[in-house]
């Protein structure tokens, strides 16, 4: 869908041969908008705060540039560091440096995160000599600070999600980044990017910056969930079991995601489910994190269509198969629901998103989305046309 925006190509970017082979056979054709307008000032090595929805294509921009400019690099230290603040994601994005990677022999990738003893990491640090970590605050840190990881030669360093990493509601999280942050040498690339980013975070992203470029694909007011069918469904909270056994049973979908407000819920709703003879899979935060992993990557290959999760699943990871998200618990905020319906209909692909609403808290939520993101969600009909998502 993008082809007849965007008449550029990634020829266009002049990246070095070894990138441009493998960005053939990962099968990607246009860039999309933020990519047009973020890569060419991050292959020159700026700095770059980039606004951009979700499905976008964001990852593409810092993993591309980044490996760019390390096609010649020789040595077995640490070069680029990416922060990411869940497991899940942090995966991901080391699943694309290794995907763009393929021709790049000398260039190692290793994922750090918290749920994996501190020992078996640090062994795998030794014997792996990474030249990119991605990795989750806390753990980064903790490796950083022992001196596991040598950051001296650092000269790219990226946060994804970067609002959720600076917000004050996470000051862990913050104060993790900071530690990294200073022990690395001050003459260094840093590139944030967020689906949302609120005054006061884009004030505190800055500050880690020199002369940023800031990129926002479209204003805030102007976000739009392109190719998503979104609708509603006004009920009653006892009302919400039977709805969602119908929509399981009418509508047509690949895979669909039910999102829940707590563990408590997800796990009941699992159970139930499982109960009615649906095969599920669920996830959630009280889980450990290579069970989440487990079953993360079970339903990414397709193991079960159905998956039940917490807020946990909404940021950042992709599954391309999601074309229906339900919000059987109405989300508390619009930026929640960007990053929940996101699973749905990412990179110009069709999607739907149910959101069923009980209440005048959550009409207000439902209301507050329609203006923000200028739509109209309209009242679930009785049947939809699946050509439409
Ligand atoms: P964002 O971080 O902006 O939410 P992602 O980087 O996760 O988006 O990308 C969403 C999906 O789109 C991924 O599966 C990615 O591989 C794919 N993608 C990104 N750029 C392109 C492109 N130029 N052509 C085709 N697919 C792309
Ligand atoms: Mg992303």
């Amino acid at each position: 869908s993008y082809a007849s925006l965007h008449s550029t190509s990634f020829n266009d970017f002049l990246l070095k041969d070894p990138i441009r082979k493998a960005i053939t056979e990962a099968g990607f054709e246009q860039p999309s908008e933020v990519q047009n307008t973020s890569i060419p000032h991050a292959l020159l090595g700026q700095d770059l705060i980039v606004q951009g929805k979700s499905g976008l294509g964001k990852t593409a921009v810092f993993v591309l540039s980044i490996l760019n400019q390390l096609v010649d690099y020789d040595k077995k230290s640490v070069a680029c560091i990416v922060l990411a603040h869940t497991r899940e994601l942090a995966l991901q994005i080391s699943r694309e440096f290794a995907r763009f990677s393929t021709h790049l022999p000398t260039i190692r990738t290793m994922v750090v995160t918290g749920g994996v003893p501190i020992k078996q990491q640090t062994r795998l640090l030794m014997s792996g000599e990474p030249q990119i970590i991605v990795g989750t605050p806390g753990r980064t840190a903790e490796l950083v600070q022992k001196k596991y990881i040598d950051v001296s030669s650092v000269r790219h360093f990226v946060v994804d999600e970067c609002d959720k990493i600076v917000s004050s509601s996470s000051d862990i999280f913050k104060k993790d980044l900071d530690t990294i942050f200073s022990a690395c040498p001050e003459e260094k690339q840093v590139m944030m990017f967020t689906a949302t980013l609120p005054e006061d975070a884009l004030t505190v992203c800055k500050s880690y910056m020199k002369d940023p470029r800031e990129v926002k694909v479209d204003d805030q007011s102007k976000l739009r969930l392109d190719g998503l069918l979104q609708h509603f469904k006004d009920l009653k909270p006892e009302g919400k079991n039977r709805a969602l056994v119908t929509l399981l049973d009418t509508l047509p979908f690949s895979q669909l995601v039910i999102f829940v407000s707590s563990v408590p819920r997800c796990k009941a709703l699992s159970r139930m489910l499982a109960d009615m003879e649906y095969k599920v899979e669920t996830m959630h935060s009280h889980m450990s994190q290579s069970e989440r992993v487990r079953r993360f990557d079970a339903f990414k290959a397709g193991a079960c269509r159905i998956l039940v999760a917490t807020e946990l699943f909404a940021r950042g990871v992709d599954v391309k198969a999601v074309n229906i998200v339900v919000n059987y618990d109405m989300p508390k905020d619009s930026d929640t629901y960007l990053h929940r319906v996101g699973r749905a209909g990412r990179f110009g692909t069709k999607g739907l998103a149910i959101s069923f609403v009980c209440n005048e808290e959550e009409k207000k939520v439902l209301k507050e989305v329609q203006e923000r993101f200028v739509v109209e969600i309209k009242e679930l009909p009785d049947k939809i046309d699946t050509s439409t998502y």
